[in-house]
């Protein structure tokens, strides 16, 4: 983590201050950076406010000197991982002092310091709960928390609150609005929360398949389809990806004849497996330590990695020693390799050269001749 830097002159210097205001950028929005704050000045026992502001969260935090110090400090050791905060500017409050501690509405400020967070595969936690039959998210695609999830490609506009985001028209069921009021909650004020009950559902389309519209027949339909062999466009996080068996030379070869790309290399995405979550991959590439860490990264790119001779088709990159690799980045991506046990091609479902898809129609309409689900 990135070390707290004060940025604006400071006088953090105890005395018989009622409060302190504190101003501090980084990657603190979507990342449950409002929710750390709330935990830690209950902790020590301060009252006062938090609110994201455009691109910072302002905090005013009113107790004992020695509990303001203490909350100053514990901003840098102690916030979530990924959100490396930067004390922008810290100023001496002698105003009224709030009962309790509140995180108010956002307020968008005159001169934005724009910091739009990015998209981070599930967590730890939600891959356990997605995975866990008794769970009311079992293998729910949309699983997502403070510290995991879409952000950036939410987003329709700053500040980062739901209403500003693709998920404002999903009123929360009552379980979900619960978790996301409840300080001790992971979910609380986790923007994009949502469950089967109240989330988008997955649907899926096939000629000559009647339509569904159900999460789980979908997932199924689809790894039925993977597993056949044949294309299949998913929407994932930022548009959609024609996916195809990477063991199978026939589907490999014929997503190469119709999208068309001959010859470029195609990256392979493995299922979550073992320990380290990389013992698929192992099979097929030699990753070095680094590699190993890049992979599993929570932004999920996709890395460079030696192949293992023969373990793969040759023609997923002709002439190579090396293979386009990554891990799933979400979810629902997931769901289909978990369900699979096999990796799968990946590559943006376009034709060669247009744009990459966003919308269902404009994959019916442009790529109805190359995809079958
Ligand atoms: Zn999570
Ligand atoms: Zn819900």
């Amino acid at each position: 983590m990135q070390n707290l830097v004060v940025e604006r002159g400071a006088d953090t210097g105890g005395g018989l201050n009622a409060g302190r205001r504190l101003w501090i950028a980084g990657q603190v929005q979507g990342v449950g950076f409002r929710p750390f704050l709330f935990r830690l000045a209950h902790r020590h026992g301060l009252s006062g406010w938090a609110r994201n502001t455009v691109g910072e969260v302002e905090v005013l935090v009113c107790g004992a000197p020695a509990a303001l110090d203490a909350f100053t400090r514990e901003l840098n050791t102690r916030a979530p991982a990924i959100s490396a905060p930067r004390l922008r500017g810290i100023e001496d409050w002698h105003g009224d002092v709030p009962e309790d501690f509140r995180i108010l509405a956002s307020e968008a400020g005159p001169q934005p310091r724009i910091f739009i967070p990015p998209d981070y595969f599930t967590c730890e936690a939600c891959l356990a709960e997605m995975a866990r039959p008794d769970d009311r998210r079992y293998r729910y695609p949309f699983i997502n928390c403070t510290q995991c999830g879409p952000r950036y490609t939410l987003i329709r506009a700053l500040p980062y609150d739901r209403p500003n985001t693709s998920m404002a028209g999903f009123a929360l069921c009552e379980a979900c609005q619960r978790e996301y009021e409840d300080p001790a909650d992971r979910r609380f004020h986790a923007e994009p929360v949502a469950c089967p009950q109240c989330g988008p559902a997955l649907s899926w389309r096939a000629p000559g398949q009647p339509p569904a519209d159900d999460t789980t027949e979908s997932l199924d339909c689809c790894v039925a389809s993977l597993r056949a062999g044949r294309l299949v466009a998913v929407k994932g996080i930022g548009g959609y990806h024609l996916l195809c068996d990477a063991t199978d030379e026939r589907a490999i070869a014929r997503l190469r004849r119709l999208k068309p790309r001959p010859a470029k290399p195609l990256a392979v995405m493995f299922p979550l497996a073992g320990k380290d979550g990389l013992a698929a991959l192992r099979r097929a590439t030699t990753p070095t330590a680094a590699e190993a860490a890049l992979l599993r990264s929570p932004q999920r790119p996709i890395v460079l990695v030696r192949k293992q001779p023969g373990a793969l088709p040759e023609d997923l990159a002709p002439g190579l020693a090396e293979l386009g690799a990554m891990l799933p980045y979400s979810p629902l991506h997931a769901l289909l390799l978990d369900a699979l046990q096999r990796p799968l091609v990946a590559t943006s479902a376009n034709i060669s050269g247009e744009p990459v898809l966003t919308e269902a129609a404009d994959v019916e309409a442009r790529l109805s001749h190359l995809v079958e689900g």
